[in-house]
C-alpha cells in the first residue's frame, strides 16, 4: 500500500474524459518506418493509440498502428490535418516539414520534442554548430560551396576527407570520402552537387563507434542507457553490441557527452548519440537523432524499459523507466536487403530460419513492401549470460552451412 501511495499520479484527462489506463492521449507520429512499427509494438502493450502519418500505404507501421493516415510529413497542410487527431505530435523519422511543426506549436500543438530541435538535427552542418556553440566536442568541420572552397578544407583538415550533404541524409547515403585533392570534384557530383547543400568533416580516427540512449522526461529529468558499440560497414550499421566493451571511465566520459548534448536540445523523448572514440581515449559527437534508433533495438530484449516504451513514457508524461540492462549481454545484427526481388527475400528468410534455433535469438522482420539493396529489411536481437556467448551465437548464424530447412 505504501508504495502505491508513493507513486506519482499519472496525467489527469484534460478536460475530456477520466484517464483509463495508462493514457488517453492519442500518439501522432510522423514517419511509420520500422521505428515507428516498434513505437506502436510498445504502445499496443500499454494500451496508448498510436496515429501514423507516413506516404506508403503498407508501411512496416501500418499493421500494428492505431490508424494509419496515407499522406506526407513533408506537406504542411497534411501535417497540419493530422495533428488535428493527436493529443501529443512526435516523430520517428528527422526529415519532417519541421516549419510547419514550428507554426503548429505557436497554435498550442504539443510536439515532442520541440520543432526547434527536429530543425536543428534536421540539417546536419547547423547541428555541429549548435553543438559546437555548446561546447562539445566534435570533429573540426566546415561549409563547402565551391571548389576552391573544398580545396581549402582539403588542406585544413588533410586526406581522407568527410564530404556530407547537409540534409536528408540517413544510412550513410549522403556521404562520400575523398581521399585527394583530385578526387574531390567527383565526389562533390556523386552528392549532387554543391547546389545540394554540402559541408566537410575532419577525418576522425576512431578505433570505435560508441552510441548512448539518453532519454528526457516532460519535466526535463534524464535518465541514460548503458553504452553500447555500433559496427558500421560501408557508412551503414550492422552489429551493436551492448554493453559496450569499454573501461567504465570511457563510459563515463561517453555518457557525459550524450547528457549534455541532449540538454541543449529541447523537448521530450529519446534521443540518440552517436560518438566517435579515438586512440587516445577522447570523444567526439557525430551525429543526434531526436527519435528512437537503430542502436537501441536491442533494449527490447535487453532492458526493463525498451527505448520504444521509453519514448512514450517520455513525450506522454508517464515516469520514466528503468534503463538499465535485465541481460548480461546482447547483440543486434541488422538484416540488409541483397538483391532485388525473390532471390533477396529467399535469403533472408533462411537466415531468420537458423535464428529460430538460436538460443535467447528474437527476430524482427519489418515487412517493408519491397527488399532493395542495403535497405534494413529487419533485425536479430541474441541475448545472453555474457558478450562471448551472445558473439559465438551471432557467429553461427551467420555460418550458412548450420541452416537446417527442415
Ligand atoms: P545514420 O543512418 O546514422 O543517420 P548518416 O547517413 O547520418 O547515418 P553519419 O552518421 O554521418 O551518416 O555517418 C555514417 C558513418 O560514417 C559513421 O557511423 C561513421 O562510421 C562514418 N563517419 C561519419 N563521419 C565520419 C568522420 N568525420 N570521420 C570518419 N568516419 C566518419
Ligand atoms: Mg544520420
Ligand atoms: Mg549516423
Amino acid at each position: 500500500r505504501a508504495s502505491m501511495q508513493a507513486a506519482a499520479p499519472l496525467p489527469q484527462g484534460q478536460g475530456g474524459p477520466p484517464v483509463h489506463g495508462v493514457s488517453n492521449t492519442v500518439v501522432g507520429v510522423l514517419g511509420g518506418g520500422q521505428l515507428g512499427k516498434m513505437l506502436c509494438q510498445a504502445a499496443s502493450q500499454m494500451g496508448i493509440k498510436i496515429v501514423i502519418l507516413d506516404p506508403l500505404q503498407d508501411c512496416p507501421a501500418s499493421s500494428v498502428c492505431h490508424e494509419h493516415v496515407v499522406g506526407s510529413f513533408n506537406d504542411g497542410d497534411t501535417v497540419r490535418e493530422f495533428a488535428k487527431r493527436c493529443g501529443v505530435l512526435t516523430v520517428e523519422i528527422e526529415h519532417v516539414d519541421a516549419v510547419t511543426l514550428e507554426k503548429l506549436e505557436k497554435q498550442g500543438v504539443d510536439c515532442e520534442p520541440k520543432a526547434s530541435t527536429i530543425m536543428i538535427i534536421q540539417d546536419k552542418y547547423r547541428q555541429k554548430n549548435h553543438f559546437s556553440k555548446f561546447g562539445i566536442p566534435l570533429p573540426d568541420f566546415m561549409e563547402v560551396d565551391t571548389l576552391h572552397s573544398i580545396e581549402e578544407a582539403g588542406e585544413r583538415f588533410g586526406y581522407p576527407l568527410m564530404v556530407k550533404s547537409k540534409r536528408l541524409a540517413y544510412d550513410g547515403r549522403g556521404n562520400a570520402v575523398a581521399q585527394n585533392k583530385e578526387e574531390l570534384s567527383s565526389v562533390v557530383a556523386s552528392l549532387g552537387g554543391f547546389e545540394r547543400g554540402l559541408y566537410v568533416e575532419r577525418w576522425a580516427p576512431f578505433i570505435k563507434e560508441l552510441s548512448v540512449i539518453v532519454a528526457r522526461s516532460r519535466d526535463g529529468s534524464t535518465v541514460c542507457y548503458p553504452v553500447v558499440e555500433t559496427i558500421h560497414e560501408d557508412n551503414i550499421c550492422h552489429v551493436v553490441e551492448a554493453p559496450a566493451d569499454v573501461s567504465d571511465k570511457i563510459k563515463k566520459s561517453a555518457t557525459g557527452v550524450a547528457e549534455k548534448a541532449i540538454k541543449s536540445l529541447e523537448g521530450a523523448g529519446v534521443f540518440a548519440v552517436e560518438l566517435f572514440l579515438t586512440e587516445n581515449d577522447q570523444i567526439l559527437l557525430n551525429e543526434v537523432a531526436p527519435r528512437p534508433h537503430n542502436s537501441g533495438h536491442q533494449t527490447i530484449e535487453s532492458c526493463y524499459t525498451s527505448q520504444y516504451e521509453q519514448h512514450l513514457r517520455a513525450i506522454l508524461g508517464i515516469p520514466l523507466g528503468d534503463p538499465s540492462m535485465k541481460t548480461p549481454a546482447a547483440i543486434m545484427y541488422n538484416i540488409l536487403g541483397v538483391d532485388e526481388g525473390e532471390a533477396g527475400f529467399l535469403l533472408a528468410h533462411q537466415l531468420i530460419g537458423r535464428a529460430l534455433n538460436i538460443p535467447g535469438a528474437s527476430v524482427h522482420w519489418y515487412a517493408k513492401p519491397e527488399m532493395r539493396k542495403q535497405r534494413k529489411m529487419g533485425h536479430i536481437t541474441i541475448v545472453g549470460p555474457s558478450k562471448m556467448s551472445v558473439k559465438s551465437r551471432l557467429d553461427k548464424l551467420l555460418q550458412s552451412d548450420t541452416y537446417d530447412p527442415k
